[in-house]
C-alpha cells in the first residue's frame, strides 16, 4: 500500500504541477523525498521503485 505525498520538486518551476508534484511514494521512498502534505492511500505502485502489492 502507498500513499499519495505531495512533495517538493523543481520550485523554480512555473507551474505548481511541477513544483509540487503529487506522487504515490511507497514507505522506503518516502524518506528521499521532501513531503509538503500527505494524501490518500494509494494501489498505485511506488513512483520510485515501481513496487507494487
Ligand atoms: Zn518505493
Amino acid at each position: 500500500m502507498r500513499k499519495y505525498y505531495t512533495t517538493e520538486g523543481d520550485t523554480t518551476a512555473k507551474k505548481a504541477k511541477n513544483a509540487y508534484p503529487k506522487l504515490a511514494l511507497c514507505e522506503k521512498c518516502v524518506g528521499s523525498y521532501v513531503v509538503i502534505s500527505e494524501g490518500e492511500r494509494t494501489y498505485d505502485e511506488c513512483a520510485k521503485c515501481g513496487e507494487d502489492d
